[in-house]
C-alpha cells in the first residue's frame, strides 16, 4: 500500500537507503529503457479453458503448466518447457515460444489462452535510478508499479519493486494521491507477477525484494496477493524473507495471514500514536480500532516469529511532535518488544494540506523513540521529479474517475467488515 505520496517512494517504496545507485548501474538502466515492449493479444472464446484466468499463463506453478500441456494433448515436459519460457526467458507472445511445436502453439492460441503480459503505457526515471512505471491492463487501467535500485558498498545491487494490488485503492487515507485517485478494481495474480517480470526486463536484473506498497490495499486483495506471493516464491524464486506485505489495517485479516505462516515481513501503517488522530488521518481507522490492531500484530508475531513492522508517516504540525514519539513508544512496549518503526516524512502531493516536517522534527521524533529501546529506521525521499508521488502519476495519464461499474462494487467487499 503506498501511502503516501512521498512518498510513494519513500513511504512504501523505499527501501532502507545503503547508498544510492553508480552512474555505471544507472546508465545500464536508462539504455534499458529502448527496450520494446509489445502489448498482449486479447484473448477470445476459450475452447478447452474451463474458466477465464486459466486462459492466463502467467502465475501458474510448473505442475500446472505441465497439466495445460497433458490437457492438448502434449508430453507433460513441455509443460517445463513453458514455466522457463514464461519465468525465466521472460517471453510475452506465445507464438515467441519457439521451443514448442508450431501447432501447440496454435492451439493454446486458438483455444484462447496468452502468456499475460500488459505493454508498458510511461516510465519516469529518477536521477538515483529509481523507476516507477504505468502498465496498461487488458482493461485499459493503468496501474504504478515502482524498481529502486540500491547498490551497496561491495557493488552488488538491491532491486526491489514495489508492487500494486489494487487499481486505485478504496482506503482514501488522507495524504495519499492513490486513494484521492478512487478505486476500480482487484488485480489478478498475474497482474501482479507481471509487474514484477517488467520491472526485471527494464532493469536487466533480478528483482531481489518485493514489496506490496503499490497502489491498493493488499488486504482488501488478499487472495491475489497471497496467490502471487507464492508464485514470487516458488516460480519467480524471490526469498519469502524478501518480501513485505504492507497494509493499513482491515479487521480479521491479520490473522487470516499469519494462519499461512509466511516468512515475510508484515509492515502495518499506524501514522498515530492514538486512535483519535489515527482515524483523523486514516478513515478507514473506524472501523477497525488501534488496540484491536496492536493485539492481531502480537499474535502474528506469535504465530510466525516475524518482527512486525510499523510505518508511520509524519505530518507537520499533526503528529510529529515528540509527545507523539512517547506516546507511540508506550503503545508499541504495551503489546511487545519486537518491532521497528519506519518513519516517513510525508512529502507534499498535490490537493494535500499536508506539509513536510523539518527535519530537526524528524530526527527528535527518531530520537524519543530510540530512547525509549524502539528502532527506528527513516526513510530517505528517492529522488522521482514531477508526479512522483504515489498515484500522481497515475493520475496524471488517467484523468476521468476510475469508474466503480457495479461488478466492481459487488466483488469489493465493504470495508467496515472487509475480509
Ligand atoms: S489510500 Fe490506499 S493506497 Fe493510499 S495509503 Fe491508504 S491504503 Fe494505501
Amino acid at each position: 500500500m503506498i501511502a503516501t505520496s512521498m512518498a510513494l517512494i519513500q513511504h512504501v517504496c523505499s527501501a532502507p537507503l545503503a547508498r544510492a545507485a553508480r552512474p555505471r548501474f544507472l546508465a545500464a538502466v536508462i539504455s534499458s529503457r529502448n527496450l520494446s515492449i509489445r502489448s498482449s493479444s486479447s484473448s477470445s472464446s476459450p475452447a478447452r479453458a474451463s474458466q477465464a484466468e486459466s486462459h492466463v499463463l502467467l502465475g501458474m506453478s510448473e505442475q500446472e503448466l505441465q497439466q495445460v500441456a497433458l490437457d492438448f494433448g502434449q508430453q507433460s515436459f513441455r509443460g517445463k518447457q513453458l514455466h522457463h519460457l514464461i519465468y525465466k526467458r521472460k517471453v510475452k507472445e506465445i507464438q515467441d515460444f519457439s521451443q514448442l511445436p508450431q501447432a501447440f502453439r496454435n492451439d493454446l492460441e486458438e483455444a484462447g489462452w496468452k502468456v499475460g503480459r500488459s505493454p508498458i503505457h510511461n516510465t519516469v526515471t529518477a536521477v538515483d535510478g529509481t523507476i516507477k512505471l504505468l502498465i496498461k491492463l487488458e482493461d485499459n487501467r493503468l496501474i504504478e508499479t515502482v524498481g529502486i535500485p540500491v547498490e551497496d558498498s561491495k557493488g552488488s545491487v538491491r532491486l526491489t519493486a514495489c508492487v500494486s494490488s489494487q487499481v486505485g485503492c478504496p482506503l482514501r487515507c488522507s495524504f495519499c494521491a492513490t486513494g484521492k485517485g478512487g478505486f476500480s478494481r482487484n488485480l489478478k495474480r498475474h497482474e501482479i507477477v507481471e509487474q514484477v517480470l517488467a520491472i526485471e526486463e527494464l532493469f536487466k536484473h533480478r528483482v531481489t525484494n518485493v514489496v506490496f506498497m503499490g497502489m491498493g490495499e493488499p488486504m482488501l486483495n488478499l487472495k491475489s496477493v497471497l496467490e502471487a506471493h507464492q508464485c514470487l516464491n516458488k516460480d519467480v524464486q524471490i526469498g519469502q524473507r524478501m518480501i513485505t506485505i504492507s497494509t493499513v489495517g482491515v479487521p480479521n485479516t491479520i490473522r487470516k495471514l499469519a494462519s499461512h505462516k509466511l516468512q515475510s515481513t508484515l509492515a502495518v501503517s499506524l501514522h498515530a500514536p492514538n486512535q483519535k488522530l489515527r482515524e483523523a488521518i486514516v478513515p478507514s481507522a473506524k472501523s477497525y480500532p488501534l488496540d484491536a490492531i496492536m493485539k492481531d500484530c502480537k499474535d502474528y508475531f506469535l504465530e510466525t516469529s516475524r518482527r512486525v513492522s510499523f510505518e508511520y508517516a509524519l505530518l507537520a504540525g499533526v503528529n510529529d511532535k515528540t509527545e507523539h514519539a512517547v506516546e507511540l513508544a508506550e503503545l508499541l512496549h504495551q503489546w511487545g518488544r519486537s518491532y521497528h518503526v519506519n518513519l516517513i516524512p510525508f512529502n507534499p502531493i498535490e490537493g494535500s494540506d499536508y506539509q513536510r516536517p523539518h527535519r530537526k522534527a524528524v530526527m527528535a521524533f527518531a530520537a524519543a523513540l530510540e530512547s525509549r529501546k524502539i528502532t527506528v529506521s527513516t526513510r530517505q525521499t528517492r529522488g522521482l521529479d514531477a508526479s512522483a508521488a504515489c498515484g500522481q502519476l497515475r493520475n496524471k495519464f488517467q484523468k476521468s474517475p476510475l469508474l466503480l461499474d457495479s461488478e466492481d462494487l459487488q466483488s469489493q467487499p465493504d470495508i467496515a467488515v472487509a475480509c
